[in-house]
């Protein structure tokens, strides 16, 4: 088969982790029988230097042409002081807005071997951390009606939460769907003590769990969900939950697992095009120096593999390669634990050797 990958290197890092993720890529195609075609584009900080916006029409055009969208990270010290609507940032909204991905999905897995970098007490993070979180991405306060006025104690502010029954029952499938591949289980985290929008969220939610019988079910409030990531991160597999609430407990959960530079995201809409990128940023301190962790932009491209591609096979491939590596000991610098490490461009390397 033969897909259109458009590849946005973006800033800091990020020509570096994608140029590792396309390595990789490769490596499947030849090994697999596929045909990945890349179409290198400019967003962010460097699309500003070179076009004065930080998503170039074209870049636009290439996303929606494409069969899914890798980026690495965008921004910089360099372009913090421009304007809102000029920030390299703004490119991911363009693009996630063009694209209708209203689906954020971040696995977060402990790797055993990985465990002293964990902040999880020991026995804790023995019995594991392997969980998924699917974050509402288009909707609710982020987007929600806003505005500031006058009180009797001065200038106030507001911000509006509003999801719609179908915003809720299209992330909700998406969470039940994914738990049927997983470990069949969903819990889904709200406010349904004290936000009537939670209350909606509840209730959806129950309406779409008894479609799936075979998924196991159950709601959590986000403050005791908080405390439970801590305690017990066994229990969960997936977790769905709003675009607040999701962002601050994604963050929370990529903790656990030790290091920022090992963790892939994809963002999903209706169709099967998606984009994918590592959670972390462009790193702007280690730039160019060869030390950045390519793993989180490797999984990401797995996740691409298997989510919009349906490579499942593929996707494991690199996924075991990954464990294997980390299992014989190689280290980058961010996870090396002040001990030997090795460049990106060689744990790219082994990565490929393993698979
Ligand atoms: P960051 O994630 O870039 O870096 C945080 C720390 O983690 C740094 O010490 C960095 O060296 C380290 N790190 C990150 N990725 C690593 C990797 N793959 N290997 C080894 N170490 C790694 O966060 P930040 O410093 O707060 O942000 C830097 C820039 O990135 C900012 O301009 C921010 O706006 C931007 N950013 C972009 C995205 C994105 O493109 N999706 C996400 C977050 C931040």
């Amino acid at each position: 088969m033969s897909y259109r990958i458009v590849l946005i290197p973006g800033d800091g890092i990020g020509p570096e982790i994608v140029a590792g993720a396309v390595e990789v890529l490769e490596a499947v195609g030849a090994k697999f029988g596929h045909d990945f075609q890349f179409d290198t584009v400019l967003a962010g900080g460097c699309a500003i230097d070179a076009y004065g916006v930080p998503l170039p029409e074209d870049t636009l055009q290439k996303c929606l042409q494409s069969d899914s969208v890798l980026l690495g990270a965008v921004g910089g010290p360099k372009w913090d002081t421009l304007p809102g609507h000029l920030r390299p940032e703004r490119a991911l909204l363009g693009i996630r807005k063009a694209l209708g991905l209203f689906a954020n999905l971040r696995p977060a897995k402990l790797q055993k071997e990985l465990a002293a970098a964990s902040p999880l007490r020991a026995d804790i993070a023995a019995r594991g951390v392997d969980m998924l979180i699917v974050r509402e991405l288009t909707g609710g306060m982020y987007f929600g009606p806003r505005g500031r006025g006058e009180g009797e104690l001065g200038e106030n502010a507001y911000d509006t939460e509003i999801y719609s029954v179908g915003e809720i029952t299209r992330i909700g499938r998406v969470a039940f769907d994914t738990a049927r591949k997983r470990g069949g289980k969903v819990c889904s985290i709200d406010k349904a003590n004290v936000l009537e929008s939670s209350r909606l969220w509840r209730e959806t939610m129950h309406r779409l769990a008894a479609e799936y019988p075979d998924v196991t079910y159950c709601d959590m409030l986000v403050d005791n969900a908080a405390m439970q990531l801590i305690q017990n991160p066994a229990q969960f597999d997936v977790i769905v939950t709003s675009n607040l609430f999701g962002d601050i407990l994604s963050d929370e959960a990529s903790q656990l697992t030790g290091s920022i530079g090992l963790l892939a995201s994809a963002s999903l809409g209706e169709g099967t095009r998606g984009m994918y990128e590592p959670i972390h940023g462009s790193a702007p301190d280690i730039a160019g120096l060869g030390i950045a962790n390519p793993i989180a932009t490797i999984l990401s491209a797995a996740m691409m593999l298997n989510l919009s591609f349906g490579l499942t096979a593929e996707a494991k491939a690199v996924e075991d390669a990954v464990a294997a590596v980390l299992a014989g000991g190689a280290r980058t610098k961010d996870i090396a634990a002040g001990g030997d490490f090795i460049a990106g461009a060689e744990m790219t390397a082994r990565i490929i050797a393993a698979l």
